[in-house]
């Protein structure tokens, strides 16, 4: 049995998808597609925390997979002014008083 990626606890099947892509880089072309192995994705849930996860392998390259963990300048000023308006449209702000 799987056990979660968090907590360790046990996790219960919730949903098989086969025939999914095994990779979500290098698809195949016209050319090599004969060729290409589709995978069965393997959804769980964890029966303590209820994190949802994949129990499957990760790919062979996933330590080189390029992350974005930073943003430009022009879209940390673009996303503080959409949650600013999204805070007013919402009139989420904490009230003084
Ligand atoms: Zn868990």
């Amino acid at each position: 049995m799987h056990k979660c990626r968090i907590c360790g606890s046990n996790t219960i099947p919730l949903l098989k998808m086969p025939n999914m892509p095994s990779r979500s880089q290098f698809f195949p072309t016209e050319e090599t597609l004969n060729l290409d192995k589709p995978t069965t994705l393997n959804i769980v849930q964890c029966s303590a925390c209820g994190l949802i996860q994949l129990n499957n392998e990760p790919v062979s390259y996933y330590k080189e997979v390029i992350r974005a963990t930073s943003v430009s300048k022009e879209m940390r000023k673009f996303r503080i002014h959409q949650l600013k308006k999204f805070i007013e449209k919402y009139r989420l702000s904490r009230k003084k008083g």
